[in-house]
C-alpha cells in the first residue's frame, strides 16, 4: 500500500499546477525558481519497478507546460514494461543504462544520449547490471496525471538477454 500511495503522490505531484496559475488564461505569476532540495525524492514503487529506483521530481504540469521527473536506477534496477499515452523523451545524465522496445534488442544508453519513446510503444528502461543510471524523463499528459500506463515487470531473462 505504501508503494501505491507513493505512486499516487508522484502522479499527483506531476499534475498540480503552480501558485496562482490560471488554467483559463495560461497566465501565471511569472518566473518561478524551484530551489534545490525543495522537492522530496520518492522511492519508485515495486508495482512499477524492479530494484531500487529514486524519483526526483523536477517540475509539475503547469498550464501549457508538461511534466517531468529525474529518475535514478541503482545497478540492475529497471522499470516495468509500459507505454506513454503522449510519448516520452529520456535524457541520460549519468551512469550506464539499458532500454528496450518490445520485440527489439536491448540497447545500451549513455550520458548525453536522448531516447525518444513514441506514443503507445511498449518499452522499458533502467540501469545496466553493474552501474547506476540517471535520466531526466519528459512526458506529456493526455489528461491530468496520466503520463504512463504500467504493464508487467521485465523478467530477469528479458533483462539478461543482451
Ligand atoms: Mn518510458
Amino acid at each position: 500500500m505504501r508503494h501505491m500511495r507513493s505512486l499516487v503522490l508522484f502522479l499527483t505531484l506531476m499534475a498540480v499546477p503552480f501558485g496562482a496559475a490560471s488554467a483559463d488564461t495560461g497566465k501565471d505569476d511569472g518566473q518561478k525558481i524551484i530551489r534545490n532540495g525543495e522537492q522530496a525524492s520518492i522511492k519508485g514503487p515495486a508495482s512499477c519497478f524492479t530494484g531500487n529506483v529514486r524519483i526526483d521530481p523536477l517540475y509539475p504540469a503547469n498550464n501549457a507546460m508538461r511534466s517531468s521527473g529525474g529518475v535514478t536506477f541503482e545497478p540492475g534496477a529497471r522499470s516495468n514494461w509500459h507505454v506513454h499515452p503522449v510519448g516520452q523523451v529520456l535524457i541520460v545524465t549519468a551512469g550506464l543504462g539499458l532500454t528496450q522496445e518490445w520485440g527489439k534488442p536491448v540497447q545500451i544508453i549513455r550520458p548525453g544520449d536522448v531516447v525518444i519513446c513514441p506514443v503507445g510503444v511498449k518499452h522499458w528502461h533502467g540501469a545496466a547490471p553493474n552501474s547506476s543510471m540517471t535520466h531526466i524523463s519528459i512526458c506529456e499528459e493526455k489528461e491530468p496525471g496520466k503520463v504512463v500506463q504500467w504493464l508487467e515487470p521485465v523478467t530477469d531473462a528479458q533483462y539478461d538477454a543482451r
